[in-house]
């Protein structure tokens, strides 16, 4: 479960030189910005990280990693990078003797995300991973062994815990300003094309839409209710005739229990399109839509849709600058993430036991 005490301490928290230095090996003097490496330079290492730094305070960019030298060289020049900061996935280990280079962003198709995190971990360096963490809860435990041999952090990519609606939407959650909560609501679903990317190639990816998009409705449950589902019962559609269905699930809904007795209704899917949240409470309601996107999220608290509400600012200039800020200053105060890897595991399990349940058309207990 997330805790919105140590999270409000981390936002109020000022400048890095402000702060107790205890991991001295981090190199970290006042005033220095701590260097991310990215792995993967496609639409979200290239399209989307790489650009944030500039509205980051204590990260900058320090070295790219990518199977494409001259996409490589290109964004290292237009970056300021030197030459010894490209890697190839081959040499990639070789960033153990950059000094330049504290943390390690693995932006991969799903499949190479534990891969990736072990070697960094094993070269020293800090992991930001992006969801879904891998492909199993054996793959996760072994990245989060991983990187607790190594003494190193490990953060899962969940953006929205720096976002500042999502943010707003818990808080007022929490708060109890809608009651007691009964009821959650989730669907997450986005139309995909080429039958031929990696997202529909189940080697590359470990799933469908769940690992992809339904993983933000699992992890708004539990954001938006505090509570971890004790139980999931889940139910696949997906037409198999549709080139890009052939390996992956479309659609799966599933139900989640809470041991307050809320339940939870979420829908994950490939072929519609919606980002929706909405939770309950015997007061009124709380609603998001868009509610986990990049931008132009909207935020109702009350009956149905009568109170707009704007939220205080989040913790960075953009949810990606409070995401990548927040490692930093963890590495620098030698504490964990808030969205750490035992949190990506905890979803591990559950789309585990999800994907079970549709198998088993059974309810899965969670342990
Ligand atoms: P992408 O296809 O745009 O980029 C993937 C990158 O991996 C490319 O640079 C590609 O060259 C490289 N790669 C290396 N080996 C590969 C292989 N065998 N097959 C395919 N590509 C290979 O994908 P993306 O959208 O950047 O997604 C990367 C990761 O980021 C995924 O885990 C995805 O879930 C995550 N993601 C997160 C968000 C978010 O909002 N948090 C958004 C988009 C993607």
């Amino acid at each position: 479960m997330i805790d919105l005490s140590r999270r409000d301490v981390m936002m109020a928290a000022g400048g890095l030189a402000a702060l107790t230095l205890p991991g001295a090996d981090v190199r970290a003097q006042p005033g220095r910005k701590l260097g991310y490496a990215i792995v993967g330079l496609g639409g979200y290492g290239l399209g989307k990280i790489i650009p944030e730094f500039a509205n980051c305070t204590h990260s900058r960019l320090a070295g790219v990693v990518s199977g494409d030298r001259a996409k490589a060289e290109r964004v290292a020049a237009e970056h300021n990078l030197p030459a010894r900061s490209i890697y190839s996935y081959d040499n990639f280990d070789r960033i153990a003797d950059n000094p330049d280079i504290d943390i390690v962003y693995v932006c991969l198709p799903n499949a190479m995300h534990a891969a990736y995190t072990i070697r960094a971990a094993k070269a020293g360096k800090h992991v930001l991973c992006e969801k879904p963490m891998a492909i199993s809860v054996a793959e996760s435990e072994a990245m989060i062994a991983a990187c607790k041999a190594a003494n190193r952090k490990l953060m899962i990519g969940y953006r929205c815990h720096f976002e500042a609606t999502n943010l707003e939407a818990m808080r007022r959650a929490r708060a109890g300003e809608i009651g007691k909560l009964r009821y959650f609501r989730s669907e997450h679903a986005y139309p995909q094309g080429d039958p031929s990317q990696w997202r529909l190639k189940r080697a590359l990816s470990g799933g469908g839409s769940l690992m992809d998009y339904g993983i933000y409705a699992l992890q708004a449950a539990r954001y938006m209710t505090g509570e971890e589902p004790i139980a999931v019962y889940a139910h696949e559609s997906t037409d198999r005739s549709d080139p890009r269905f052939h390996e992956v699930e479309d659609q799966i809904e599933f139900q989640l229990e809470f041991p307050s007795g809320v339940i939870g209704s979420c829908l994950s899917g490939y072929s519609a399109n919606q980002n929706h949240v909405l939770l309950l409470g015997d007061k009124a309601r709380i609603e998001m839509e868009p509610a986990t996107g990049y931008a132009g999220h909207r935020l109702w608290v009350g009956n149905r849709r009568d109170t707009e509400i704007t939220p205080r600012p989040g913790p960075g200039k953009t949810q990606w600058a409070g995401q990548l800020d927040h490692l930093a200053h963890c590495v620098i105060e030698d504490r964990e993430p808030i969205v750490s890897g035992e949190e990506g595991l905890r979803d591990m399990r559950i789309i585990e036991a999800i994907y079970r349940s549709a198998r088993e058309r059974t309810r899965v207990v969670l342990a």
